[in-house]
Parts: structure tokens; sequence; C-alpha cells
């Protein structure tokens, strides 16, 4: 029974029988964990209450060979964003954050990348709590995952796209299509140039600095619209804290 040691974050959690509860986690080096706090609910528990949602920390578990649920031997917090979990608003937000970057990745798939965008997107959660955030999380997120790849040519007849014409992302091709091909993607939703610029511009340098672009102005645009689809066709699923999230949003 190897002894796993990594980086983690604690991304939801539910009981176990009468005194244990199964976390999962995003780690660092092996993907998605799920694993049993064993007495986790006893008042003297060794855990205390270091295993609550959004809390990054030293993950040591015994692995179980052939099993999906394993063993928590020792959980050292490193952050615990307890800000995140102090504000309905903010707490929506990361508990989204969680859910798509869980929802990314199968189980035990490793991938670093995810991780540390997820790791960087929650600390910044803490002093940057705007929807640019969640806006850029999304875009690196579903380029990462190798969705919404192609932003400058039409995925059908390869063309570059003049952005002064009419501009369209069709979900089921995952990117852009040009006006001339835009019969061949019946899925295809309208985009502003504005939005393209704002598209390419977040995908590349610290997440930090991706967020001194102006987000483009969610009346006259598509964007928020264009992600939410993309998200739910490349998650075969509407992720379950959107609409928790729209609610708290709009001050319910
Ligand atoms: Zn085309």
């Amino acid at each position: 029974m190897p002894l796993q040691t990594t980086e983690a974050i604690v991304i939801g959690g539910h009981n176990l029988g009468e005194a244990d509860r199964i976390i999962p986690f995003f780690t660092r080096r092996l993907g998605k964990v799920r694993a049993v706090a064993k007495g986790a609910r006893r008042v003297r528990s060794r855990f205390g209450g270091t295993l609550e949602l959004f809390t990054l920390g030293q993950l040591v578990f015994f692995e179980w060979p052939n099993r999906t649920l394993h063993t928590i031997n020792e959980f050292s917090v490193i952050e615990p964003f307890s800000p995140l979990k102090e504000e309905l608003v903010r707490l929506s937000r990361g508990a989204y954050l969680v859910e798509l970057a869980g929802a990314a990745v199968e189980d035990a798939e490793p991938n670093e990348e995810i991780f540390l965008l997820l790791r960087d997107a929650l600390t910044l959660l803490v002093s940057h709590d705007d929807r640019k955030l969640l806006r850029t999380f999304e875009i690196r997120l579903l380029r990462i995952a190798g969705y919404l790849l192609e932003l400058y040519r039409c995925l059908v007849c390869r063309s570059a796209i003049d952005q002064r014409g009419e501009l369209a992302i069709s979900p089921a091709k995952g990117g852009l299509v040009c006006s001339k091909c835009g019969v061949q993607a019946p899925d295809k939703l309208p985009i502003s140039s504005e939005s393209l610029t704002y598209l390419r511009s977040v995908l590349v340098g610290e997440l930090q600095e991706s967020l001194s672009n102006p987000l483009p102005s969610p009346h006259s645009d598509g964007l928020q619209e264009v992600l939410r689809v993309c998200i739910a066709y490349f998650l075969g699923k509407s992720p379950r804290s959107s609409a928790f999230l729209t609610r708290c949003e709009q001050g319910f």
C-alpha cells in the first residue's frame, strides 16, 4: 500500500457513516483523488477543520491498489482561503471554479496545468472578486483541456478571420467559423470583434496580468453566453453551481 504525497485542493466533501468524511481533492501530481478522512466528524478529530472546501494543503494518503477511494493519512494546510467562505458571492464563485476544474478532467488523470490555474484563481479570488476572473478562468480552462483551440482561422475553410466581418463561434466545432462557412455550423453563436480580442488576449501570460484587460460590456456582447454554451458542450452538461452563482450575483 504505497503512501503518496502531493499538493492538493479540497473540491467538495460529504459524510460517510457515523464519523467519517469522503473528501475529493484536485491534486497537483495525481489529478482528482477521493479519500476517506477517518473520524473527521468526531469532536477531537486530528483533522480539526482542515478539510474544508477550497483549502490548499499537503496531502499524504494511502493509495489502495485498484480502488477509487483511498485513505487520508495527513493533510497539512498551506492556505485555507478563508475569505472565500465568508461571503456568499465569493463562495458561489469559488464553488463554480472548483466544479469546473474537477469536471474538466477524468478521475486520476493528472493535469498540473489545471491544478495551477485553479490554485492561482482561488488566490486571486480573495482580492479580485469579479466576473473578469471567472471569464478568464473559463477561457484558459477550455484551452488547457484542448477545447476552444482556434481563434484566428475558420475551422471549416482554414481562411484567416477578418475581424471586421461577421464573427461566430461554433461550440460543436470548438472555435471560429467565417461568414461563408456559417451554414455548415448551425449551432454557431455570434460574437463581437471586441469579445474575440478579449478571448485572444487572456490566453497568455500570468493570470493576474490578464485581469487588466477590460471585459467587453455584458449588454452589447455575447461573450458570457458563448462561454456558457461552450462549457456545457465541453462538459456534456451545465455546471451544477452555475445556477447558484447566477442567483448570488443577482442578489437573489
Ligand atoms: Zn470558413
